[in-house]
């Protein structure tokens, strides 16, 4: 079982939504000399790796993979997206590229975006990273910032996730208001034997801890203050 330390945005900080928006109207730089010291404490921990997720934006992409650098604990980068895009609005190729030479960052994927989102940002992901990939959506549901609360219906389905594995994806799970109880049919659904015709997984660089050949690891975690309460980690080793 891996322990992450997660990172999440300076939007959960904020705690208004912003996280979802991203355009803080901080710089890159700005961005870095906030995650940076937290970075460090986290590393000084020792953990398996630091999870940064819920990125909203590749300013503050940009910022993390600065500020992981060095580190000598490696790192999976998670986007918070909407559609084809960051929340902040940038195209996911560009944001996902951003990450493609970085040797600490292990996994790059999205979470806390609707599951409907997530089968082709993980292909996109994978093609131009050549990266194993993290996908962990929320149930589909929108945080209203103001009221505090979730609306709409929840989507997330555990038969969803043989397409994101077939797509590349290596850790799996769900982000906010995904419970306990589909983490265990997420964990059924990635305990078969994956399709002959799946094609091979990207081999991971840094530590190797991410077999090509390893079924997919099960977690659920959140950097999101929003969500505080609904999320825990689940291992499935
Ligand atoms: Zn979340």
């Amino acid at each position: 079982m891996w322990v992450a330390a997660s990172a999440g945005p300076v939007g959960a900080m904020l705690a208004v939504g912003s996280e979802y928006r991203g355009r803080y109207g901080l710089s890159v730089a700005e961005l870095e000399r906030f995650h940076r010291p937290r970075l460090e404490t986290l590393a000084a921990a020792r953990p398996d790796v630091l999870a940064l997720e819920t990125v909203p934006d590749t300013d503050e992409a940009r910022a993390l993979l600065r500020a992981v650098r060095g580190l000598g604990v490696p790192a999976w980068l998670s986007y918070s997206v909407a559609g084809d895009r960051t929340r902040a609005g940038q195209r996911l190729d560009e944001a996902f590229a951003l990450a493609a030479d970085a040797d600490e960052v292990i996994a790059i994927g999205v979470n806390c975006c609707d599951p409907r989102d997530a089968g082709a940002a993980v292909a996109l992901a994978a093609r131009v990273t050549g990266k194993p990939v993290v996908v962990y959506p929320n149930s589909g549901e929108r945080w209203d910032a103001e009221a505090r609360m979730w609306r709409g219906p929840a989507r997330f389905a555990a038969g969803q996730v043989a397409g994101w594995r077939a797509a590349g994806a290596r850790l799996v799970g769900g982000c906010c208001r995904v419970g306990p109880g589909t983490i265990g049919e997420v964990a059924s659904e990635l305990s078969e034997p994956s399709e002959p015709s799946e094609p091979s997984a990207p081999d991971a660089r840094g530590p190797g801890r991410l077999s090509p050949a390893k079924e997919p690891d099960t977690a659920c975690t959140c950097g999101n203050v929003a969500s505080e309460g609904d999320c825990q980690w689940w291992g499935a080793d």
